[in-house]
């Protein structure tokens, strides 16, 4: 593998490539181009920090495959930001994008930095300076962002005022995720965790689980792992733990989650939560529990603990939560119903498309359209996966990939190797 890419993300994303394109008979072509993005940027840029001193950052935007549409996908602040995470991130949107049937391509940026370390104002000092050093590589028809791990409604709300500002006029669709004042659009904040517990809904039907007397634990409760467990909750789930950066609690009885909203709205961490237990953030995932949902970060499921995992369905709100290794023994185990990444937190990119579509329109849709919407595409996506693994005989996870290559291969071949 060329060094510049080298990542345990993408070594193990490469990997789960390799292992589909041989379980379909890719052609070797599309395979080889498959492995690499079409383009990639890296920019590092000076910010003046509060304190008058100046910082230098590194920041990126990798642009994977623009066959069915334009690029598309998140930008994420986080110290682990590098050029291999950030491509195994923009190859898994390529093949999520396909899987939904939305007709866009793959991206994924980053900057590296700690957010929780910067002032709002340096925030948006970094953020308009990253957005300037990206303007020529984005724009509404070309590579679309949206906000991922550390970023939020307020970051897209900077990079559209400093891309529409660059342009001379309003440009409401060259960011998705963005505030509903300027032209996001509703549910876009909740989506990609309603959509994970859509997914935990059609799978609990396929292994006759009664969710009305589930219990499930959460790691992560930011927007996806924060409303998964809000969702939950509302469908009479008991939440037995819950985990964030800094650790986790556990209430074998369940968890309000409302009480834990209010609790982490005036304290600002879910410890310490009244009722629970504070626990290691890594034994959330080794709870006994009948829904597992990782929802933090990448590679929180490796071989080291994946024996221990004793849920029945594990739906993936997080962007590669599993490495490769793990994944091998989650196969071999086959106890376990998996809602793979590209499908369980695929509703994220469901509702941006659904934005994007309204802010070029100036359009927009009543809360109950999308959330049907979201439903059908988020349900058929799961249907089609769930006969791929059943006819094909593999683990949902190929099938998924499966799927998803299937549609990028047929595009790549119809239109064509120019020149
Ligand atoms: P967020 O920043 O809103 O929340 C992240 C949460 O994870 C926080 O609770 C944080 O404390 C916790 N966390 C971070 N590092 C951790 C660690 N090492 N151990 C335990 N907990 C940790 O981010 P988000 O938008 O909810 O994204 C979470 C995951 O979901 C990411 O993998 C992201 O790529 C994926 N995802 C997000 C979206 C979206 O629409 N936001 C869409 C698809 C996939």
């Amino acid at each position: 593998m060329e060094m510049e890419w080298d990542d345990p993300l993408y070594r193990s994303t490469v990997a789960l490539f390799e292992h589909t394109a041989e379980a379909m008979d890719l052609d070797v072509n599309i395979r080889r181009r498959l492995r690499h993005p079409d383009r990639a940027v890296i920019v590092t840029f000076p910010i003046r920090m509060d304190d008058g001193s100046v910082e230098i950052f590194h920041g990126y935007r990798v642009q994977h495959n623009n066959t069915r549409g334009p690029f598309k996908g998140g930008v994420r602040y986080a110290l682990d930001v590098n050029l291999g995470e950030t491509t195994a991130l923009a190859m898994l949107m390529t093949v999520k994008c396909a899987l939904m049937g939305i007709p866009f391509g793959g991206a994924k940026g980053g900057v590296r930095v700690d957010p929780t370390k910067l002032s709002r104002s340096e925030l948006q000092r970094l953020t308009r300076r990253f957005t300037a050093e990206i303007i020529n590589d984005i724009g509404p028809n070309f590579d679309i962002p949206a906000p991922d791990m550390g970023t939020t409604q307020q970051t897209m709300a900077w990079m559209m005022d400093t891309y529409s500002q660059n342009k001379g006029r309003a440009v409401p669709a060259v960011v998705t995720g963005k505030p509903i004042s300027i032209g996001g659009s509703l549910l876009r904040n909740q989506a990609t965790g309603r959509g994970v517990v859509y997914m935990v809904e059609d799978a609990a039907r396929e292994v006759n689980l009664d969710l009305g007397k589930a219990s499930a634990a959460v790691q992560g409760f930011g927007n996806v792992g924060g409303e998964a467990a809000r969702r939950l909750h509302q469908l009479g789930v008991k939440v037995v733990g819950i985990g964030d950066v800094h650790g986790g609690i556990h209430a074998p009885d369940g968890i309000d989650i409302p009480l834990l909203d209010a609790h982490f709205a005036s304290t600002g961490t879910i410890l310490g939560f009244p009722g629970s237990e504070d626990i290691e953030t890594s034994a959330i995932l080794e709870l006994p529990v009948d829904v597992l949902i990782p929802a933090a970060t990448s590679g929180v499921i490796h071989e080291g603990n994946v024996a221990r995992l004793r849920c029945r369905i594990l739906a993936e709100g997080a962007n590669g939560p599993v490495t490769a290794a793990a994944d091998g023994v989650l196969r071999e185990r086959g106890d376990i119903f998996v809602i793979p990444d590209v499908l369980a937190n695929a509703g994220g990119v469901t509702v941006s498309y659904f934005e994007w579509v309204q802010s070029l329109q100036m359009f927009f849709w009543s809360a109950d359209e999308i959330d049907q919407r979201l439903r059908q595409l988020m349900s058929r996506a799961f249907t089609e996966v769930h006969e791929v693994s059943r006819d094909r005989g593999v683990d949902m996870r190929t099938a998924a990939m499966m799927h998803g290559l299937a549609r990028v291969a047929e595009a790549m071949k119809v239109r064509g190797l120019f020149p």
